[in-house]
This record gives structure tokens, sequence and C-alpha cells, in this order.
């Protein structure tokens, strides 16, 4: 009886794996081909810049020995708003959805790996740091299973930690630029949700923070819009941008701008300047 029952469990494991394998078996087939698609166009040359180059003469083409892959330069945090990591994986492997990340967070600390870093996976949309406007083209996109009102689970941040390691050493990426979906869309996302550790990450390198500091306020001839602009936000809409400070820099959801959130501005700012 004890030895069927272990026969059993065997071949649930064996059948759940190879439900999971199947599962995923198309959409893994249309990555490869989608893959190959993309190596053809670079490998095509001379790459065509002429197109948009009315009579102008076709440029000569001489190949270079010496390039490699373009890297990414900024890792952008998301929670999924979405009620499980399976319902995210099937969403990022729909094609009509538009949507994907580098990697998906779940619950339990497992990370699903689903586009090659090198390439631009669509999760940031319409977004602005700075003066980028192609935040795709230069991201790694990371999604937390989160329905975005509920906690961040240790496991899932024990994890995130460990894949920010790799990702800034790898890739090189600055300290400054950990940064959120909420800080590059103000005024559509509101990811990750106020109760992302920032802090804490900060702490270990991933970001940069600020505690109010009474003696360091905001300079008198800078206005807090402005003084956003310069720390990255967009201010098409100042209050979005506010929020979306609020939220990252100081866990709170009002509009409210005291003393202690203008302290820690003043002091991102200078940070941002002494970083450039
Ligand atoms: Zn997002």
């Amino acid at each position: 009886m004890k030895s069927l029952t272990k026969v059993g469990f065997f071949f649930t494991i064996v059948f759940v794996f190879a439900c999971n394998t199947f599962q995923y078996q198309a959409t893994n087939r249309f990555y490869k081909k989608q893959a190959k698609q993309l190596v053809k166009q670079i490998i095509e040359t001379p790459y065509s810049i002429t197109d948009s180059l009315n009579n102008i003469p076709a440029p000569m083409w001489v190949g270079t020995t010496n390039f490699d892959l373009r890297k990414p330069n900024f890792v952008i945090i998301h929670h999924t708003a979405q009620n499980s990591f399976e319902e995210t994986l099937r969403t990022f492997t729909l094609e009509r959805t538009k949507v994907s990340a580098h990697y998906v967070i779940c619950k339990d600390g497992t990370v699903h790996h689903m586009l090659n870093d090198y390439l631009r996976a669509w999760h940031g949309g319409v977004a602005k740091w700075g003066n980028n406007t192609d935040i795709n083209s230069s991201s790694i996109g990371i999604e937390i299973d989160n329905n975005g009102f509920e906690p961040f689970n240790p496991k899932q941040i024990e994890s995130l930690l460990n894949l920010l390691s790799v990702l800034k050493n790898k890739y090189k990426i600055p300290t400054p630029n950990f940064i959120g979906h909420g800080d590059i869309a103000p005024t559509r996302k509101n990811d990750p949700n106020i109760q992302f550790p920032w802090a804490m990450l900060a702490n270990k390198g991933y970001g940069v923070w600020s505690e109010p500091n009474p003696s360091i306020k905001l300079k008198e001839n800078l206005s807090v819009p402005y003084a956003l602009a310069l720390v990255g936000y967009d201010i098409k809409d100042s209050v979005a941008a506010i929020l979306a400070f609020k939220r990252h820099f100081r866990g709170d959801s009002t509009l409210i701008m005291n003393d202690a959130d203008k302290s820690v501005l003043s002091q991102l700012v200078s940070k941002k300047l002494a970083s450039n």
C-alpha cells in the first residue's frame, strides 16, 4: 500500500511537470521563431538606414570588427496587479495583450525568466525618466506577483534581491537606476504599491534613498515640480509626479509636501546632481 502511494506520488509529479512543459511548448516555439526573425534582421548587411533618406546616396557599407550587444542600464520594478502568477504568465504569452516583462517573481520566491535580458520587453509603455523616453529599450522589467494592495512576501523580496545583485553586477547598472513603473509613468501607473520596501533596497545598493533632515531644506528658488524634474520625474502632470514621489520615497499617498518631504526631495536633487 505504502509503495503504491509512493508510485502514485511519483507519477503525479511527472504529470504536473509534463503539463507545465506542455502548457508553454507553443509559446516557447513562438519565442524562438521571433528571436530568429530578429537575428535575421541584424545580420542583413548592409543594414538599411536609407529607407528614410530620400534621394541621398546610400552609405558605403564597411562592417567593423569590434562590437557586442547593447546592455540594459535601468531596472523597472512592477507589481502585476493580477491575482496569480499563472494569470500573469498567461497574459505575457498571449500575443494580443502586447505586454511582457523579463522576469516574474511568484509569491513563493520562484523566478520565471521570460525574455533574454538583451531584448526589449514591453513593460514600460508610454514612460519617461529624465530625458529618456524609451525606457523599454534600456531597461529590464521585473514583475512581482501582487494584486496591488497586499504586502510583498519576504520570499519574493529575497528572490528579487538575488536577481538584482546578478543584474547590477552583470550589466553595471548605476545605483539610482533601480526605479518603479509608477516613477516613470506617474499619470498611468502606481506600481510597485506603497508597501514596497524601497528603503531596504536602497540600503543594499538598488536605488537611492534619503531620510528627512531638518537642517536640509529645499532651496527657496526651487519649486517642488522643478525639483521633481531634476530627480527624473515627468512633471507634465505635477500632481501625478508629487503622488509618485510620495509613494516611493515617503510611503505616503497624500499630496501634501511638508518640510520633511521637501527635505528628502532636496537631498535627492543633490544626489542626482552629484551623480551627473
Ligand atoms: Zn507596471
